[in-house]
Formats: C-alpha cells, sequence, structure tokens
C-alpha cells in the first residue's frame, strides 16, 4: 500500500500540471555524459515522501523578485510557517538584501542560473548553472544548498551527473497550485489545494510571473487556513523526507 500512496501522489502531479511537469527524453546519450564516471553522491528524484503524517511542503520557484517574493514571505511569517524557495541564482545575486534575512527561517533549493532548461545543456553549462546558483546561495545565506528543481522539472542525463556530483537530490512535485485554470475562481482555487492534499504531498507555487499568479498568492491565506484545519502542518523539504514511513497494511 506504502508503493500506492506514492504512485498516486506522482499521478497526481502529471494530471495537475500538463503544462508545467514534462521529464523530456534526456537529449544526452549516457556514453556522452561519461556514466562511467561515479558521482559522488546517489541522487534521488523525488515527487512526495510516502507517510501517514499530516505534513505537506510547501515550495516557491522562481524568485526573488521584488514584486511579490516579499509578499509570500509575508504570508508565510503571518501564519508562523515554514516553506522551500527554489531560487534563480542571477534573481537572488540581484536581490540579495530584499530576502538576506527573511530566508533565515526556510529552506533555500537551486533553481538554476537563468531559469534555464537543464535538460538541452551539456555537462559543462549544468555544472555552470547549477554550481554558480549554489555559491550564490551559500554567499549571501551562509548555507549549502541540496535540493534542486530542474525549471519545468526537465532534467536529462547531464542534471542527474550534475546533481550527483554536487551532492544535490532532485525535487519536483505532486501538486502544482493551479493558477493558470482557476485564477478567477477563487474559491475553487483554494478548494483545489485544500481538497488535494495529501500526507507527504509536495505543493508547488510561484513567487514570481504571470500576473494570474497573484490571484493564487492572494488566496494562500485561505489555503494554508484550510489545510491547518484538517490538521496537515507545514514542513520544508528536508524535514517532509524525515516524516515516518507509511506502515504497510495502512
Ligand atoms: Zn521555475
Amino acid at each position: 500500500m506504502g508503493m500506492a500512496a506514492g504512485m498516486v501522489a506522482v499521478g497526481g502531479a502529471s494530471a495537475a500540471a500538463t503544462e508545467k511537469f514534462a521529464i523530456e527524453e534526456s537529449p544526452v546519450s549516457a556514453e556522452s555524459v561519461g556514466s562511467n564516471r561515479p558521482a559522488g553522491h546517489q541522487s534521488t528524484v523525488l515527487w512526495s515522501v510516502d507517510t501517514a503524517e499530516r505534513k505537506v511542503a510547501l515550495t516557491f520557484d522562481d524568485g526573488p523578485l521584488p514584486e511579490w517574493t516579499p509578499l509570500a514571505l509575508d504570508v508565510l511569517d503571518e501564519a508562523k510557517i515554514r516553506a522551500t524557495f527554489f531560487v534563480v541564482g542571477s534573481r537572488l545575486a540581484t536581490h540579495a538584501n530584499l530576502v538576506r534575512k527573511r530566508y533565515d527561517r526556510h529552506e533555500i533549493g537551486n533553481h538554476s542560473w537563468h531559469h534555464d532548461d537543464l535538460s538541452k545543456l551539456n555537462y559543462k553549462d549544468v555544472m555552470r548553472s547549477v554550481g554558480q546558483t549554489h555559491d550564490t546561495i551559500k554567499r549571501i545565506t551562509g548555507r549549502n544548498a541540496t535540493l534542486l528543481r530542474p525549471p519545468w522539472g526537465k532534467m536529462g542525463g547531464t542534471t542527474v551527473r550534475v546533481a550527483g556530483e554536487l551532492g544535490y537530490d532532485l525535487i519536483l512535485w505532486s501538486l502544482l497550485v493551479r493558477d493558470r485554470a482557476l485564477h478567477s475562481h477563487p474559491d475553487e482555487l483554494v478548494e483545489d489545494v485544500v481538497g488535494g492534499v495529501r500526507p507527504g504531498m509536495i505543493m508547488l507555487a510561484h513567487d514570481v510571473g504571470r500576473t494570474t499568479r497573484l490571484a493564487a498568492l492572494q488566496q494562500l491565506p485561505r489555503m494554508i487556513r484550510g489545510l491547518k484545519d484538517r490538521g496537515f502542518t507545514f514542513v520544508t523539504v528536508s524535514e517532509l523526507r524525515q516524516s515516518l514511513p507509511r506502515q504497510s497494511g495502512t
């Protein structure tokens, strides 16, 4: 039953996130990425965590930018919850002062340097994109990021290799906040999230993007309240991974 739960979450991701969720065939052959070279770290790919604990990880992609990132941080402060921000390295370098102290409570992950399609880059360019972002996160937050979310969920053999060499795991998502489809129906947008979350899910929201996303951020307090009412607690992705595994037969 444990496996089935994980697979439900994965299926949910592909159904809910058809526009964003697209893992392409690797455009790079195993030979060209030099797969005979051992990786320093055996990377895992995670959509959700198989647990019966009512925990959910809220994640925000694409920031930081001045328009909405402070709003997202305000909502999290107000609700006293922690989240995980997958940052675009070049934006973090430019807007460090926007987030320097404010990210302290939260987990920070790597979302490439220029929101790059890592599946289309060669080894050297993936290493540069992920590595520069890693160094910038370290410089500005003092922390070594270990979570990589490839933009659009797109990754190739080179992405997995670089992730292993830099000590990263690959973090996708199991529930997308459907701002594009439901931005003009706030009640449905909230219900879609509150009713859709299952224990161990990783939720994807954005603190940057087209204006329809602002509707989702504005509904975030209601989503958080609704999930708390259902008994969910909000944790970072790393904390979610520490959850107790689902017992077989439960
Ligand atoms: Zn993104």
